[in-house]
């Protein structure tokens, strides 16, 4: 009797463990750009279509997705003071977004601060919102701002987005400092102090050899992919992949340049535009939606799909090992493939991830373990840093 109980015991278990869904994070979604949107509740089930949002409570359910790094997203502009404070004024906005937006729904959403955060914000069946900046132009030429960020609670910052700023060298740009200027050295410092995650992507080869070398811990690339799937200056050469390996980083794969794709300027030009969609009327985001659905039906240029977005994921695997790789698909930022359109399809990255012979052990790595990893290595060394 004693010993059947105890073999429903474990059986029990082991159903629990195999029916177990490994803890999924995202690195990199842009959502917060629908936060201060007019009528826009996260809440609730969206659609693309509807109004080009891929995230939302709804459909994080429906994929798995536990949470992920919400970024505070800002335009490149002038480099100036008047720049600079415009920026950092829109930066410190978008992190006001996303606290009332998290205070709106105590029920649903808590803000995460530290690695250990995760798992308890999802074991009470909370989303844990991690917060990250995607350029520091808004810091301009003060390195105290960091500071003032990370009190709100970002953990993650890259130094440049598509142009070569104040601190670093751009991907996408010409290079101006050939890496990192003299103030984003200091940044590096200051990130490492902070205990704040140094994301790589964007950046600039250049920059990126610099962080390797200049970080006192790993760094991650929140959003990027491998530039021997697809040659583009915002994927990473093999060698560079097994660098950030060695040195114990992670690569969160993207769905953005997986293949080329030339971009219209009418999809170019309304995609400026749904930048700053949280300020318009909920009349103009309605013509906006319109015109953007006539650009979708006629848009006949080829897309990726699913197919791609995973050999980007498994080549990554076989340079940087399975401790080394995670997932950063560029939600709410230009991410997406046929097959794979919103978080609501994540579960499918598991499930290609076990046909190719993954354990669920490597699995959850992917989905969140080695992010974990790196982001506790920024705030041990922080905690470190301050004793001495
Ligand atoms: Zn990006």
């Amino acid at each position: 009797m004693r010993k059947s109980v105890l073999l429903c015991g474990v059986a029990a278990l082991w159903l629990n463990l195999a029916d177990a869904k490994p803890l999924m994070l995202d690195t990199h979604l842009d959502t917060p750009v629908h936060f201060g949107r007019e009528g826009w509740d996260f809440t609730k089930r969206h659609s693309f279509a509807d109004d080009f949002s891929q995230v939302d409570v709804p459909r994080m359910d429906e994929g798995g997705l536990d949470g992920g790094f919400f970024v505070i997203y800002t335009p490149s502009g002038p480099l100036n003071a008047k720049g600079y404070a415009a920026a950092r004024d829109w930066a410190l906005m978008r992190a006001v977004h996303i606290r009332e937006q998290v205070a709106a729904h105590p029920d649903k959403l808590a803000l995460a601060f530290k690695a250990e955060d995760a798992g308890k914000i999802v074991a009470e069946g909370k989303k844990a919102i991690f917060q990250s900046m995607e350029n520091s132009y808004p810091i301009g030429t003060d390195l105290s701002l960091l500071a003032t960020f990370q009190h709100l609670g970002v953990r993650m910052a890259g130094p440049a987005h598509f142009k070569t700023n104040q601190l670093a060298d751009s991907a996408t740009d010409k290079p101006r400092w050939h890496g990192f200027s003299p103030l984003g050295k200091k940044w590096v410092a200051e990130m490492n102090r902070l205990g704040m995650l140094i994301d790589g992507s964007h950046s600039s080869d250049e920059v990126f050899d610099q962080m390797l070398a200049l970080s006192k811990t790993p760094i991650i690339l929140s959003h990027s992919g491998c530039r021997a799937v697809y040659d583009h200056p915002r994927n990473l050469d093999d060698g560079r992949i097994a660098k950030l390996a060695a040195a114990g980083g992670v690569i969160q794969i993207n769905s953005v340049y997986l293949m080329k794709r030339e971009s219209s300027a009418d999809m170019e030009a309304l995609e400026d535009r749904m930048e700053v969609i949280d300020q318009m009327s909920a009349a103009d985001q309605a013509r906006l939606n319109a015109e953007h659905k006539a650009l979708l039906a006629e848009d006949h240029r080829p897309r990726a799909n699913f197919d791609r977005f995973m050999e980007n994921v498994l080549h990554a695997i076989k340079i940087a090992g399975v401790d080394h790789v995670g997932i950063g698909a560029d939600w709410d930022g230009g991410g997406g493939v046929i097959g794979m359109e919103d978080v609501a399809d994540l579960g499918k990255v598991t499930a290609a991830l076990k046909a190719a012979g993954y354990s669920d052990q490597d699995i959850e790595k992917i989905w969140s373990g080695n992010l974990l990893r790196v982001l506790k290595a920024a705030e041990d060394y922080s905690r470190s840093a301050a004793m001495k």
